[in-house]
């Protein structure tokens, strides 16, 4: 019974009071009170209604509160809330079938965790216990997760706080031609170059000494990084050379995000092992999972897997990912996100570049953008300095509040503002969407050098 929280006073207070919150200084933040949502939007206890440009934290690909699958984790909740993960269960059974028919190849065998940095911690234990060999290698500019192994392999200011530089990780560059670290000038050359950088780094490594190749297949946090032609299936080649394992991180760019079931599938490349969570069940209950190669899952064949979660498998979370991939094949999510970035977002934020300064590049694909904001885009420096806190980002600050103030609920990272609604956003709401950056952006212009 929530009565005594129907106003945001006794909401926040209790809040504050108790509630401690992810990546922040407790006392300096003052989150916002929300009183519920639905499809792309969610509100406020004053009646201040979002647009969700940031569909939660990417993982809302069906919208809030899906009919379909709300009653789906009401009917599983009736029948059986919970077992044992060692268990074989109906609803369990078919999630691990859904997403099996649906990863590459012959990813057949799905391990359920509750999130996507329990589901890259597995991955490297297979990567590490399939190989016997202990480094892996992770991309500059990337985000992997919150846990020990996850934040180590994580390219970006996020780690800072956390390295231990103890988890057997070897950071290198992944191609980024508006901000090639090799100097490049077409996607050609960044693709070339940043494949023998790779190269170089598992030789100077010891190839004998590195289990896996960590690369979200289109970074995500990192800003909407999209691979050139040529990279993945180059660093595919680089493994099989190598014995190494080569897992791709779909958990912010799996289940229809970038306008394919997974973003691999864009390039035709096959992992070893692929880490998935967020959209697979648009986050209404949690869950992630590693799907698994034949020759992996061949190394736990006869072997115990050293490795377990209480609720792996958990039949709510299942539930809702039986309903969620089942809705987005009967109603088309996929091709709509497809078709939602060919049609609307991408012609719509390249008009809004072409009228604001301050925007340095748009790149995307599918419901998935990201605009890069410039103070000069001669010179391309950043709208603010990488890591930027406090009146350093008074700029990003100042343009994410004119969106809010606008409606919408913006997803900025460092000098960058990326475009992830709801796969299921409809066309009137991208074009309302448009308008309320395109005013914001005048914000972001009036910051420029
Ligand atoms: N991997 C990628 C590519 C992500 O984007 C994220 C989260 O944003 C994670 C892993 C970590 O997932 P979780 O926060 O569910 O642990």
């Amino acid at each position: 019974n929530y009565a005594h929280f129907m106003n945001k006073d006794a909401v926040k207070d209790a809040d504050r009071a108790h509630v401690f919150h992810s990546w922040s200084a407790q006392e300096l933040i003052d989150p916002l009170a929300v009183a519920g949502a639905e499809g792309s939007y969610f509100w406020d206890y004053d009646g201040n209604r979002f647009l969700d440009f940031s569909s939660a934290l990417v993982y809302t690909n069906i919208g809030y509160q899906h009919p379909k699958v709300v009653a789906a984790i009401q009917e599983q909740a009736a029948r059986m809330c919970t077992v044992a993960p060692g268990f074989a269960v109906d609803v369990r059974s078919e999630a691990a079938r859904l997403i099996a028919e649906r990863t590459p190849s012959d990813l057949d065998k799905v391990f359920f965790t509750n999130g996507g940095a329990e589901a890259v911690e597995n991955a490297v234990r297979m990567a590490r216990l399939h190989t016997g060999r202990p480094k892996v290698l992770a991309a500059y500019r990337s985000y992997h997760g919150a846990t020990a192994t996850a934040i180590n392999l994580t390219g970006d200011a996020r780690r800072f706080g956390n390295d231990s530089a103890t988890a057997g990780v070897v950071h290198f560059w992944g191609p980024f031609l508006y901000r090639s670290p090799f100097h490049a000038t077409t996607e050609a050359e960044e693709c070339e170059r940043a494949l023998r950088h790779l190269e170089d780094t598992v030789v100077f490594e010891g190839p004998q000494s590195v289990a896996a190749i960590v690369l979200e297949t289109v970074g995500g946090a990192p800003g909407v990084l999209v691979p050139p032609a040529g990279y993945l299936a180059g660093v595919r080649e680089i493994c099989d050379r190598h014995g190494i394992v080569f897992v791709l991180d779909e958990v912010m760019v799996g289940f229809g995000r970038t306008g394919r079931w997974f973003a691999a599938d864009h390039w035709e490349v096959t992992p070893d092992l692929l880490t998935f969570a967020k959209g697979v069940n648009s986050g209404y209950v949690p869950l992630g999972g590693v799907a698994i190669s034949g020759a992996i899952a061949e190394t736990f064949a006869r072997r115990p897997y050293p490795g377990g979660l209480t609720y792996s498998g958990h039949p709510l979370a299942c539930a809702a990912a039986v309903a969620t991939i089942t809705t987005m094949a009967e109603e088309g999510i996929v091709e709509q996100s497809a078709r939602t970035g060919a049609e609307l977002l991408g012609p719509g934020l390249r008009a809004l570049a072409a009228r604001h300064p301050s925007v340095g590049e748009v790149r995307g694909l599918g419901t998935f953008w990201a605009l890069e904001l410039v103070r000069d885009p001669g010179t391309r420096e950043p709208l603010v300095p990488y890591a930027a806190a406090g009146a350093a980002n008074a700029p990003m600050a100042a343009f994410a509040d004119a969106c809010k103030k606008g409606g919408l609920w913006p997803l900025t990272a460092g000098n960058r503002i990326h475009i992830a609604p709801p796969c299921t956003i409809a066309p009137e709401d991208v074009a309302r969407g448009l308008e309320i950056l395109d005013g914001a952006l005048s914000v972001a212009d009036a910051h420029m050098a």
